[in-house]
C-alpha cells in the first residue's frame, strides 16, 4: 500500500471502530448503519481505494461531479447528497443509487415525470431543515408533514426516508435535537404512509463531527467526508 492508503485504511478502522461502538450504544446492530463516503473534496482515484477497502457507497454534493466519479469508479453506489437543480434530473438518475436531497416539492414532481419518461424506480429522501437555520435547503419540518397526499401520488419514485444537516458546532451533542426530531418526523410520516410503497424507514443524518450522535438516534445512514479523506499524504 502507497503512504495514501494506508492512512485511508487505518481512518476507515478507526471510523469503523467509532460506529460500532455507537452503536453498541444505542444496542443497534452494526449492520444497521450505512457508511457513505463524501468524497466530493477527492479525485475518484480515492474513491477507487475506498472501494478496495470494502466501502461500496459514495456521496456527491454535485451532480457533475457524481456524473463524472461514478463513470470512473464502476461498482460504486453513488448518493447525491447536496441541491439537484431541475435541468439535471435526467442525467442524474440512471447513475445515482438514492438522492438525498430533495427540497422542494417541484424537484419532487420532476423527478417523478422523468423517471416515468426513463421507464425507472427512483429512491429518493426528502431533506428536511431540523435546526432552524433560515439560510439551510430542505423542506420545514411542518411542510413535510403537509407533503403525504404528494407522496401518496408518485408512482415511479419512492420516498425511503429522511435526510438532515445540523448546524455546524463544535459539540456533538447540540446535534441532537435535530437529529431527533427528523426521526419523530419519519416516525410520523411512516404511520400516515402505512401500507403504500413509501416505506419512510431511512434516516440520513450525522457528519465527521456528530455521527455518533447520529446513529444514537437512528441514523441509517451517516455521511462522513472529513473523518475519512479530509487531508490525505500524497500517495
Ligand atoms: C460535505 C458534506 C458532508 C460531509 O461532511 P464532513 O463534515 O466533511 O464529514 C455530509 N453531508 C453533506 C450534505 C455534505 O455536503
Amino acid at each position: 500500500m502507497n503512504p495514501r492508503q494506508q492512512e485511508l485504511h487505518a481512518r476507515l478502522q478507526q471510523v469503523r471502530r467509532r460506529m460500532a461502538d455507537a452503536c453498541a450504544r444505542a444496542v443497534r446492530p452494526v449492520d444497521s448503519v450505512t457508511l457513505v463516503a463524501v468524497t466530493k473534496t477527492v479525485e475518484p482515484d480515492v474513491a477507487a481505494d475506498l472501494l478496495e477497502f470494502g466501502i461500496r457507497d459514495f456521496g456527491e454534493n454535485r451532480p457533475q461531479e457524481l456524473w463524472r466519479k461514478a463513470s470512473v469508479v464502476p461498482g460504486g453506489h453513488w448518493h447525491l447528497i447536496g441541491h439537484l437543480q431541475r435541468n439535471k434530473v435526467d442525467k442524474t438518475l440512471p447513475l445515482t443509487t438514492l438522492i438525498h436531497s430533495v427540497d422542494s416539492l417541484r424537484l419532487l414532481e420532476a423527478i417523478e415525470a422523468e423517471a416515468a419518461r426513463q421507464g425507472r424506480r427512483v429512491d429518493v429522501l426528502l431533506e428536511v431543515n431540523c435546526s432552524g437555520e433560515g439560510a439551510k435547503q430542505g423542506f420545514e419540518p411542518d411542510e413535510a408533514e403537509g407533503l403525504v397526499e404528494a407522496i401518496r401520488n408518485l408512482k415511479q419514485v419512492r420516498v425511503r426516508g429522511l435526510m438532515t444537516m445540523a448546524a455546524l458546532t463544535d459539540q456533538p451533542e447540540n446535534a441532537r435535537p435535530a437529529f431527533r426530531r427528523l426521526r419523530f418526523l419519519a416516525e410520523s410520516l411512516r404511520e400516515k404512509l402505512a401500507g403504500t410503497e413509501h416505506p419512510l424507514d431511512q434516516l440520513s443524518m450525522g457528519m465527521s463531527g456528530d455521527f455518533e450522535v447520529a446513529i444514537e438516534e437512528g441514523a441509517t445512514l451517516i455521511r462522513l467526508g472529513t473523518s475519512l479523506v479530509g487531508d490525505l499524504p500524497a500517495p
